[in-house]
């Protein structure tokens, strides 16, 4: 059964660029009906908090990407680490060496003087321990082969091969006890069982050297596919400006976290010429061999274009859900939250058909639906008030009472009523539309008026009109 994993380093929140690397690993484990793991990578300590650990975890939960199991701690498993590490030395694929850090400075320097990478000597590669220096506690480093090549058979990059002579016999072990990253990698995805790794082309170098250790160690290569980066809409580097930010930005921002899994996965793969393409076709349609090798390029304009197609054909229950479970993560969030209750929920609701017809983000939607939350009397804006002041006011002192005694409250009766009126006096739709839109709402934009005034109700909507003529 396929078992793939998504390793985060906890470096403060859930990277764009992670998401869409555990997206890729989810639907893989999905499609092949296997799982997917989740190891956080927290052996460095001086970076480390649960704060970071929790944001990864809140992430992934809201885009709905979940993992099997609990989430293993790479730092809970050194022992086990050290533990492989000796083991290499005693099979003869590793061994210790003393060289101090003055020496390996020396080594660097000469490399840099000749022009070359800077590489290790090898000098304690064939030595015998015993020659070891006392006091120096000693690193253990891989004896890797120094001819031939090791070939990374990757599914998205093909064979790559690595001279090994390029390789290195690299640390494993540090002095001070603690694995490398390389080392932790290999005996973690063993020993979880990973059988395919899906991550970021920047391991891909990586890749070769914990190959090296899958075959001291005998075991099993999994399968590997190195998927390009995201990129600026430039082809550089994923600047915060372009949208180098955490899962977490995204969601106060107000997008939809299927909207953005939409986005995320046709970075890079894609369904035929298919734009909008739902969770569960995802699954069904994806692999990982379809993902292509050129970097994929971050569009923050495609992203809103695809979360609005979303919110526009969203179901309206749904849409009011996601909208009150937004608030709490949106910024200036709590002056809906704070005015929240049943009645509003419920009329959010009845708004939504005419809120989504102008909305690209759930931060529109709130938005739009500003006006249901505003309390009497209303503070109006400078363009609205110079509305009511010219003439505005004047015309709904006439209206007023036509409403008043309107049949009913229903979105059809007060159109009509409305359109009467402005017939009967002469005046274009929009001259009498304007300054209800200013009584009612304060504001020179809101959903369509109609939408508005049958939305708040008889009485709400009566008393913010006479607030204004009071
Ligand atoms: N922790 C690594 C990172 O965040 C990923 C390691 C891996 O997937 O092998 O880049």
């Amino acid at each position: 059964d396929v078992i793939t994993r998504f390793a985060p380093s906890p470096t403060g929140f859930l990277h764009i660029g992670g998401a869409r690397t555990a997206l890729f690993n989810w639907l893989y484990a999905k499609n092949r009906g296997g799982k997917m793991l989740l190891r956080i990578e927290d052996t460095d300590r001086s970076r480390h908090s649960d704060e970071a650990v929790e944001a990864i975890l809140d992430g992934l939960q809201w885009l709905g990407l979940s993992w099997d199991g609990e989430p293993i701690s790479q730092y809970a498993r050194v022992d086990r680490h050290r533990a492989i590490a000796e083991e290499l030395v005693k099979s003869g694929n590793a061994y210790y060496c003393y060289a101090t850090p003055k020496e390996l400075e020396a080594m660097r320097e000469k490399a840099r003087a000749e022009g070359r990478p800077p590489r290790y000597d090898g000098r304690w590669r064939d030595r015998d321990p015993s020659e070891a220096p006392s006091g120096v506690k000693p690193a253990i480093r891989i004896k890797a082969s120094r001819d031939g090549v090791t070939v990374v058979a990757d599914r998205v990059q093909g064979d790559v091969s690595f001279p090994n002579g390029d390789l290195d016999d690299f640390i494993i072990l540090r002095s001070d006890g603690n694995p490398t990253y390389m080392l932790a990698v290999v005996v973690d995805d063993h020993d979880m069982g990973v059988t395919d790794i899906i991550r970021g082309d920047d391991h891909l170098t990586n890749a070769a050297r914990q190959t090296v250790i899958y075959h001291a160690m005998k075991w099993p290569v999994p399968t590997m596919a190195h998927i390009p980066l995201i990129h600026g809409p430039d082809g550089g580097k994923l600047s915060k400006r372009h949208g180098a930010l955490g899962a977490e930005a995204y969601r106060a921002m107000g997008y939809l976290p299927e909207a953005l899994c939409n986005y995320l996965v046709r970075l890079g793969w894609s369904h035929g010429d298919d734009e909008i393409i739902s969770m569960e076709q995802m699954i069904e349609w994806f692999d990982i061999a379809d993902v292509n090798k050129g970097a994929a390029r971050f569009d923050v304009k495609k992203l809103e274009a695809i979360n609005g197609h979303y919110i526009r054909n969203g179901d309206d229950d749904t849409l009011t859900e996601a909208l009150c479970a937004f608030f709490p993560h949106m910024e200036g969030g709590d002056y809906f939250e704070a005015r929240k209750s049943d009645e509003k929920v419920r009329q959010l609701r009845e708004a939504m058909p005419g809120l989504k017809e102008r909305a690209r983000t759930l931060s529109d939607l709130a938005d739009g639906a500003r006006f249901l939350f505003a309390e009497r009397p209303l503070n109006n804006e400078d363009k609205a008030e110079k509305i009511l002041s010219e003439g505005g006011r004047d015309t709904l002192s006439k209206l007023l009472p036509l409403l008043e005694t309107a049949g009913d409250w229903r979105l059809e009766t007060l159109e009509t009523v409305i359109r009467d009126f402005a017939d009967a006096e002469e005046l274009k739709l929009g001259k009498v539309a304007q300054p209800l839109r200013a009584a009612l709402t304060g504001r020179t934009t809101s959903p369509g008026v109609f939408d508005v005034i049958a939305v708040l109700g008889r009485d709400e909507a009566l008393g913010r009109i006479k607030d204004q003529l009071a």
